[in-house]
């Protein structure tokens, strides 16, 4: 029995199979370039794949055909196959400390939650308002990014703005990657058989955030009212002083609409060096392009930064867990944190570093203050398991 995840995008759809026992991905599927003329939708089953090019006018036509593929490549999905489709939003506001089933009054929530994350919730309504239409007969359950998050106490999650202003229009640090940060503390608990911990987790892939979790219970995370806050990310500014929007506005002439494109689209690694894949700006660096080599300071100063900031909040620090694209896979990244840490006892193995492999693993040293670990993230059985949890 298996739980069919699904996570909606603005112009794309991914969707995973999986056996919420085994962890494995059954099947996985991408629906790319919704509503453009180079659509693209990508099955595959074991070794079968099966790849449509063209047009894709919307999300309906979207899941519609990926359903169509499998029953064409397989598996099918009727008989009981599934037993729950699981949604994953973004944004779940104050409502939602956990999963949820959906019905209308669930999926009004988070319509009526839209302008607090008015890139995300809206692309993932239209992944469920379709997948209810097409899978009638199995229980929908919605996994927020938020949920976890909703543990942080008020020092963590009050800004520091004017109280009614702030109450009226909800603002207040929500955090996002939840489903990540939770599966991965929770794993580093597993591997150090302890639950006691004071853990940092850093899911760094194209977004980025960092989370401070004690005793398995989140206290700090860097996503703000949205996932601009925080960390240098692939197109995102992380923090910045928000007088550069005013000074933008004033100075440069620019709209609200501009700024945020420019903030969440046309910043970060991308805004520094013109590409926001990691791996080409470690070759750009690597050729001797200086703004790459800035670009990769910034990044680490700013994850640095923080892991002293939540180690001094936490009084204190048990383990750094690295994850997500970047993470999970740039052991220069890795060196190059921990390298910085070095004066507070944090030291890692090379060799372990430079190891590749999908396996979680650790990487500290024995005499090292604080266990290093790289968790890889699975958060399409994150959600697997919360939706399993309610059905
Ligand atoms: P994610 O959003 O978790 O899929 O992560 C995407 C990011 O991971 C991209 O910026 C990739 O450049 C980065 N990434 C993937 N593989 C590597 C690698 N071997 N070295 C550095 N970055 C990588």
């Amino acid at each position: 029995m298996s739980v069919l995840v699904i996570n909606s995008g603005s112009s794309s759809i991914k969707y995973q199979l999986v056996d919420p026992d085994t962890g494995e991905a059954v099947a996985t599927g991408l629906v790319e370039r919704i509503g453009e003329e180079n659509g693209l939708i990508r099955h595959t089953y074991g070794d079968r794949v099966r790849e449509i090019e063209g047009p894709v006018a919307d999300h309906g036509v979207g899941l519609e055909t990926a359903i169509g593929l499998f029953e064409e490549i397989g598996p099918s999905l009727t008989d009981g196959a599934i037993r729950a489709v699981g949604h994953r939003v973004v944004q779940g506001g104050k409502y939602f400390d956990g999963p949820a089933l959906i019905d209308d009054a669930v999926q009004a929530k988070i319509e009526e939650l839209c302008p607090l994350a008015p890139l995300h919730n809206p692309a993932h309504l239209k992944g469920i308002v379709v997948a209810r239409r097409l899978l009638p007969d199995v229980p929908h359950v919605v996994v927020f990014d938020t949920a976890f998050f909703q543990s942080l106490p008020d020092e963590a999650a009050v800004y520091a703005l004017d109280r009614d202003i702030a109450e009226r229009y909800e603002v207040r640090r929500y955090g996002a990657h939840g489903t990540s940060h939770h599966y991965v503390s929770g794993r580093v608990a597993d591997i150090l058989g302890r639950d006691d911990l004071r853990q940092i987790v850093l899911h760094l892939g194209n977004g980025a955030s960092v989370s401070a979790v004690e005793s398995g219970r989140a206290v700090e995370t860097s996503m703000g009212l949205t996932p601009l806050e925080g960390l240098v990310m692939g197109t995102r500014t992380g923090d910045i002083d928000p007088a550069v929007v005013f000074h933008l506005a004033r100075v440069g002439g620019m709209s609200i609409d501009e700024l945020d494109t420019l903030f969440n689209r046309g910043s970060g690694l991308k805004g520094l060096t013109g590409e926001n894949d990691m791996r080409l700006v470690r070759s750009m660096a690597a050729a001797g392009d200086e703004r790459a080599r800035t670009a990769l300071d910034v990044y680490a100063h700013r994850i640095v930064k923080y892991i002293g900031a939540y180690a001094a909040t936490m009084g204190g620090l048990d383990a750094i867990t690295f994850t997500a694209g970047v993470g999970e896979n740039d052991a220069d990244l890795r060196a190059d944190v921990i390298g910085r840490l070095e004066p507070f006892g944090v030291k890692i193995n090379q060799e372990l570093n430079a190891a590749r492999s999908k396996e979680p693993r650790i990487l500290s040293t024995a005499d090292s203050r604080v266990a290093v670990l790289v968790v890889p993230t699975n958060e399409e059985l994150a959600i697997a398991r919360q939706a399993m949890s309610l059905v």
